[in-house]
């Protein structure tokens, strides 16, 4: 059993719907990872990306991770039945002879690879990812019928942002989402607390809207924040500071007494050590939104997971940024609190797949073998015209 082929693609995301409205830039990774294993008389292919948010990895995927896992010798990437690929061996060929730190955006590129490591292995298997997986973590029990999710989006628009947010978070909540995450920080403070007020009546109560300041502010600007939200009783306040600004984010903590969420900028098991141990953050109440495909894959993820739940943090604390498919699996597999689904933003990987229907802000999980990209039209027709 052999990986026979890796291609990426880099494409443009967006952070709206709205074609006219820049983009601001970003980028992800497209993986297709060809087999030497043939399933309904085609070679399976595992299909993955770099997530969203950031941007993408071509360089290092194909100058230094493609190339390892293409001479990886016949077998060597099988499980102990030879039955399928083993996605944690594979890891390990990724990321033999690379030195601890560093972890920059090399974690990205092996978490897209890693994606598709997984879509490929499920697929052989015959299993939709989140069986897949707990099959492999040997995991008991039925996985749940369903998993919380909300609706990531709200950026500051251009123009018209007050109209366009409201009917934004109205068209999330007539979608079946009660919750919804919104972006604040960027925009200066009243005029945030305005876009607040107008998402939370948009979606019925301020317990139901989570606001990301995208790591924007500082000690002072945090606090002045922070000291501003604390009444409104929002679901969470997420990304205040620079990730890596333990200091800052411990000082909020001492005075914010709702739900502080992060870890999405971290992309590692020292830097989330790091975090556990100098942020503050109290398990009671507070949200890791750590990426799996930012943090070198599931491989990686699991790492995190284990380490923070461990030293006291519920499974239920973990809800992973990037509202990709993947994570709806990774979510249900494990049984973590929730994931993030993008209903408009970052087209073509917006929504789940075309016939997931949210009821009461839960989503079931699809059930064609793999992650199941199949299952959107958008993101199949991306992947196939790129990749033939
Ligand atoms: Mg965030």
């Amino acid at each position: 059993m052999r990986i026979v082929d890796v291609q990426e693609r880099s494409i443009a995301v967006s952070r709206y719907a709205d074609p006219a409205i820049p983009s601001g830039g970003l980028t992800t990774s497209l993986i297709a990872i060809r087999m030497d294993v043939v399933r309904e008389g085609r070679p399976v292919v595992g299909y993955g990306y770099a997530s969203v948010g950031r941007f993408a990895q071509g360089g290092l995927i194909r100058e230094r991770f493609a190339p390892r896992l293409l001479q990886a010798k016949d077998g060597a990437l099988a499980d102990a039945a030879g039955e399928t690929l083993d996605p944690f061996k594979a890891w390990d060929v990724m990321m033999a002879g690379e030195k601890p730190g560093g972890h920059g955006e090399r974690c990205v590129a092996v978490g897209a690879l890693d994606m598709a490591i997984w879509d490929a292995a499920a697929k052989i298997a015959g299993s939709p990812l989140h069986r897949f997986i707990r099959a492999r973590l040997g995991v008991a029990g039925e996985p749940p019928a369903s998993v919380p999710v909300y609706a990531g989006g709200g950026y500051l628009y251009p123009a018209d942002d007050l109209v366009r947010l409201t009917d934004e978070m109205r068209r999330c909540r007539d979608l079946g989402f009660t919750r919804g995450k919104m972006k604040i920080g960027s925009a200066g403070l009243d005029r945030d607390l305005r876009r607040i007020d107008a998402a939370t009546q948009a979606l019925g109560s301020p317990a139901c809207l989570a606001v990301d300041a995208m790591n924007l502010y500082g000690l002072e600007s945090g606090l002045q924040a922070a000291s501003a939200l604390a009444p409104r009783g929002l679901w969470w306040f997420e990304d205040i500071c620079d990730p890596l600004d333990f200091d800052t984010q411990a000082a909020i903590a001492d005075v914010y007494p709702g739900s502080i969420a992060t870890g999405e900028a971290l992309f590692s098991l020292a830097e989330a050590r790091l975090l556990d141990r100098h942020g503050r953050l109290r398990r009671d109440r507070d949200v890791l939104v750590f990426d799996p495909v930012h943090c070198y894959g599931l491989p990686g993820y699991l790492r995190i997971v284990r380490h923070m739940t461990e030293r006291g943090w519920p499974h239920g604390a973990f809800w992973p940024h990037g509202g990709h498919l993947f994570c709806l699996h990774v979510v249900a597999a494990l049984g973590l609190g929730g994931a993030e689904v993008n209903p408009f933003a970052f087209g073509p990987f917006s929504g789940l797949a075309d016939d997931t229907r949210v009821a009461e802000g839960r989503v079931g999980l699809p059930e064609a073998p793999g992650i199941g990209f199949e299952l959107n039209r958008a993101v199949w027709k991306t992947f196939t015209d790129n990749f033939v």
